[in-house]
């Protein structure tokens, strides 16, 4: 049995594609792009089309945008930083992981000003024809 915490090529036999939204999180953001039936219905701002693009495009997001900042974890009775090497580089390995099943993911990301939310939404065939993954004969 396969856990949750592996990765696998799940995505493949589903055979989806991830449209991928960053969306601002003001206080007049519109409410309706909290739904993912309208994010689907406009432009996405990246087609990714593995698990491996969906999580080099949330990394470099993260650290185009992130504003690093020390949390105290009292499990480890230690400082930790959000945004700093360890810090990406968890967050890539469970990005790959929820990616590689075929699922979507959303992160937000604290910036110096408001925070972003990103939206990657995996999308099958049936939602979306217009994009082939990337080396999935299937698909051709
Ligand atoms: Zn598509």
């Amino acid at each position: 049995m396969i856990g949750r915490q592996t990765i696998t090529d799940e995505w493949r036999s589903q055979r989806v594609h991830w449209h991928a939204y960053v969306i601002p999180r003001t206080d007049s953001a519109d409410r309706r792009w909290r739904l993912r039936v309208v994010r689907l219905d406009s432009e996405p701002d990246a087609v990714l089309s593995s698990p491996v693009a969906v999580a080099d495009w949330i990394e470099r997001l993260t650290r185009e945008h992130i504003e690093p900042r020390q949390t105290w974890a009292a499990a480890e009775q230690s400082w930790v930083e959000f945004g700093d090497a360890d810090d990406l580089a968890r967050s890539r390995r469970l990005h790959l992981v929820v990616a590689s099943h075929g699922d979507s993911l959303y992160v937000d990301i604290p910036t110096s000003s408001v925070p972003l939310d990103l939206f990657v939404e995996a999308v099958t065939h049936a939602e979306c024809d217009q994009h082939n993954p990337e080396g999935d004969p299937a698909a051709a």
